[in-house]
């Protein structure tokens, strides 16, 4: 054979296999599957960070990443409160269908007897199929006993605290002031590694701290293959804590000093992604849980516009402050159309070429085309639930209010008749009402609401049961 002929074949032998091990399940192109970094924190409102407008919180770090990446306006949790919400994000499901929302209980507790079950697929474990490491760094709260962990339900490494850090008080002492002190020895939370207890109480000026440097840690020793990471602050859930090097930094006071270490901790990490090598194929999300602890004062966050906060279905409770950064991949700028934390699970599924289960409903979307492209997000409607009840349900720009109730120590829940109806692209605070003008789109979001309850089957409720 001639030498040119064995070229052209060799080279199209050599473009065959680039494309076969190139192509994902979505079609896209990608050197290699890429890594995933969720930083997800507890109680941050929208209005905390300085790209979102603080008018004092410094937040370099968050707003360089919100500059060069996708800033998401409109982007919601699936709950307001911790448990369901961290169901919604591992599962890619609204947690009614996990069992992990209860109107008995809005969260797990040190008592609690339920969790997680294990018939849930996690972001680790779908994943974990396509040959990931995975890590859950920080505050996990989808049950404390030995089977309900991190480490059995698709995380290779653990390093953290099981439940809310507020939790395991001593006992005797009045809850908001004693929260409000800040002493970690009125706290008794044990801090743990994989599913061993290194620490109780855990000390908490240095959580955020080693948290950052076991995901450093983690990013290193991976750095030759595909990783996920969930690094879930405990913070800024009271009481609230920093360490030394940031007291009395932020002229916000001590929740401005805690949030600034949290940015912080993320321009640690961004840095160590670039020092290794891949930020270029490294998606990193940041984002919270739920919305501002409002009862807390001034140890509480801000929503920033949006109204009420965390344990409420307005906007304040579940729409939060959401950034996406993938050096040069993603398509950079402000988007205000719809996402949810329920949308990672298939958007990190597609990306990694990793197929979805389909034995299940999920109820995110993928996303991959709006952070890649720049087209319009596919996610168009949002169920509002409080515990296992539909609260409020939106499509579109119209958000519709079925029953309402604010949040932790406020108003008795109120069921309209007439629901409330608010235009969230005009009037993103809820503040005037159009349900008499428009009839016609609460019977469309109505019609929404149904079609998704005929969607779920009863579970057992995982957060009914306490003290057995
Ligand atoms: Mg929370």
């Amino acid at each position: 054979m001639k030498l040119d002929k064995l070229i052209l074949i060799t080279s199209i032998l050599l473009l065959l296999i680039f494309q076969a091990n190139s192509k994902t399940t979505e079609g896209q192109t990608t050197k290699k599957q890429p890594n995933f970094i969720i930083i997800f924190c507890d109680d941050l409102g929208y209005g905390d960070l300085g790209t979102f407008g603080h008018p004092t919180i410094q937040t370099p770090s968050l707003d360089k990443m919100a500059s060069e990446g996708q800033k998401w306006t409109s982007f919601y949790v699936a709950s307001s409160v911790c448990t369901p919400s961290r169901a919604g994000i591992l599962t890619g499901r609204y947690p009614i269908r996990s069992g992990m929302c209860s109107d008995k209980h809005r969260v797990l507790f040190p008592d609690s007897d339920g969790g997680l079950p294990a018939s849930e697929i996690t972001i680790a474990e779908a994943l974990k199929t396509g040959g990931y490491s995975t890590a859950c760094i920080g505050k996990w709260h989808l049950g404390h006993k030995k089977q309900y962990l991190p480490t059995n339900n698709g995380f290779d490494y653990y390093f953290g605290i099981p439940y809310s850090n507020d939790m395991d008080m001593v006992k005797g002492k009045p809850y908001q002031e004693t929260c409000k002190l800040a002493r970690v020895e009125d706290f008794n939370p044990p801090l743990m590694r994989n599913s061993e207890i290194i620490e109780r109480p855990a000390q908490q000026a240095t959580i955020t701290k080693r948290y950052t440097e076991e995901a450093i840690h983690f990013i290193e020793n991976n750095s030759e293959k595909p990783f996920f990471i969930y690094l879930a602050h405990s913070l800024p859930h009271v009481p609230l804590f920093r360490s030394k090097k940031f007291e009395g930094k932020s002229i916000r006071g001590l929740y401005g000093d805690v949030i600034e270490e949290i940015d912080w901790s993320v321009g640690q990490i961004l840095n160590s992604l670039k020092e290794n090598g891949l930020d270029e194929n490294t998606l990193v999300v940041f984002t919270s849980d739920n919305g501002p602890w409002l009862m807390f004062e001034d140890h509480g966050g801000s929503a920033g516009l949006l109204r009420d906060g965390k344990g409420s279905t307005f906007e304040g409770g579940m729409r939060e402050p959401t950034i996406f950064l993938w050096k040069n991949q993603l398509h950079s700028g402000v988007v205000s159309d719809m996402g949810s934390t329920l949308d990672l699970l298939p958007t990190f599924c597609s990306l990694a070429g990793v197929e979805l289960p389909k034995d299940r409903i999920y109820d995110g979307n993928n996303l991959s085309t709006t952070l890649l492209k720049g087209k319009i997000s596919p996610r168009n409607e949002m169920i509002y639930y409080r515990g296992q009840k539909i609260y409020a349900a939106r499509k579109g720009a119209f958000k519709a209010h079925f029953i309402t109730k604010s949040a932790y120590g406020g108003e008795d829940e109120k069921v309209h008749e007439t629901p409330l109806l608010y235009n969230l692209d005009v009037d993103p605070s809820e503040k005037y009402n159009l349900a008499k003008e428009h009839p016609e789109i609460i019977k469309e979001i109505w019609q929404l609401v149904e079609v998704h309850k005929k969607s779920v089957i009863p579970v057992k409720d995982q957060l009914e049961e306490r003290g057995l």
